[in-house]
């Protein structure tokens, strides 16, 4: 007896986490820079923390009115329809529901290459089929609507990432519209604004209120720090709203989750300090890394070191643990997320004594 064939299926290769190299290396877990994952270096919001400590105590019932509040508060937020936000465990939650939602089996997806691996993941347990359209790393791995569409085929969804991970390359509001008008009517087009909060340009929002083809992802694991929590959301157009209670799991998102989500939101301190610390950082690592860099407007620099594995492996040894990028097809190079004001200048000092160490003859 064994499970269906999964071949297709490649696991997620997530960043390494500290009491795994710690472990692995006999370093103290302390000792050690995590910017490998995107995560909030300054911690969730204290308001949230404190909301998961009111709540401790009621997780024995199921999550009905935190749910509800969470999805009100949001829909106030970016002025749409309680009914348009479907709240997910983290955004991969909202891309497996846009996936049921939206695939039937034969159906495909289109994807960047490089880009996020869930939105493939999902599609495929869904018995969808996966097409790629390339980013130029030559161009700065720019995104525009010709790119996309060059690659489209009728695809029923058309993933698109802004700011992009791992590049940190945006996609403007225009281009997102053209591709939107150019795309048959049943293609749905997913902008994928996970970090949305550190970029400035305007949330791809609005459009999902002027249009039925346009869907939003956004997630609490990045700017406000709650990647631990597993909570998330899509903002679907009104003709989607009520596809929700027929995709979702049961009683989609947790308790603690919801609350500290609702908590994280009225923080506006916690968030607006992590998109002060992150957009300083990836300046900072811009300017001072000896290697060449590709404009971010994300909490993370992509950076060709040449050999990857070979430099990640080196800065892990010194307790500096960034994502090597093979994954993602791309074997030059580095992600570098962002820490904080003082984690930052001492991963990139030692990045840089690696990087003149090895001399793989990529310069800045
Ligand atoms: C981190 C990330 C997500 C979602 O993360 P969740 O923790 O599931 O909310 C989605 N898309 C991209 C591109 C990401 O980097």
């Amino acid at each position: 007896m064994h499970p269906r064939d999964l071949s297709d299926h490649s696991p997620y290769v997530p960043g390494r986490g500290v009491e795994e190299v710690a472990r692995e290396r006999g370093l103290d877990p302390d000792d050690l820079i995590k910017l490998s994952s995107n995560e909030n270096p300054h911690g969730p919001s204290p308001a949230a923390v404190e909301a998961i400590r009111e709540h401790a105590d009621r997780v024995h019932q199921y999550p009905k009115s935190s749910h509800t509040d969470l999805t009100v508060k949001l829909a106030e937020k970016w002025n749409v329809e309680p009914e348009q936000v479907w709240v997910s465990p983290g955004a991969d939650g909202s891309i497996d529901y846009l996936s049921r939602a939206a695939i039937s089996p034969g159906d495909a997806v289109l994807v960047p290459n490089p880009g996020f691996a869930y939105y493939a993941m999902s599609a495929r347990y869904h018995h969808g089929d996966v097409a790629e359209y390339e980013l130029d790393p030559t161009d700065g791995f720019a995104q525009d609507a010709e790119t996309v569409l060059e690659a489209y085929g009728s695809e029923r969804i058309v993933y698109v990432t802004s700011p992009h991970n791992p590049t940190g390359a945006t996609m403007s509001l225009s281009a997102i519209e053209t591709l939107a008008d150019a795309t048959a009517p049943e293609t749905l087009v997913v902008v994928d604004e996970a970090y949305g909060e550190f970029a400035e340009i305007d949330s791809a929002i609005p459009l999902v209120d002027e249009r039925d083809d346009v869907a939003v992802l956004r997630t609490f694991s990045k700017a406000y720090g709650l990647a631990g929590l597993r909570i998330g959301y899509s903002v679907v157009p009104e003709s989607w709203g009520e596809a929700y209670a027929r995709v979702n799991t049961p009683f989609a998102a947790n308790e603690l989750a919801c609350r500290a989500a609702l908590a994280a939101l009225d923080d506006e301190a916690h968030v607006a300090e992590s998109v002060e610390t992150a957009r300083w950082a990836r300046e900072y690592i811009t300017d001072e890394l000896d290697a060449p860099t590709v404009d971010s407007a994300g909490n993370f620099v992509l950076a060709r070191v040449g050999d990857a594995e070979r430099v990640a492996d080196a800065a892990q040894e010194r307790g500096v643990i960034i994502r090597d990028c093979t994954s993602f097809g791309l074997p030059e190079h580095i992600r570098i997320s962002t820490g904080t004001r003082t984690e930052t200048p001492e991963a990139v000092e030692t990045l840089n004594e690696i990087l003149a160490e090895l001399d793989l003859g990529v310069r800045a």
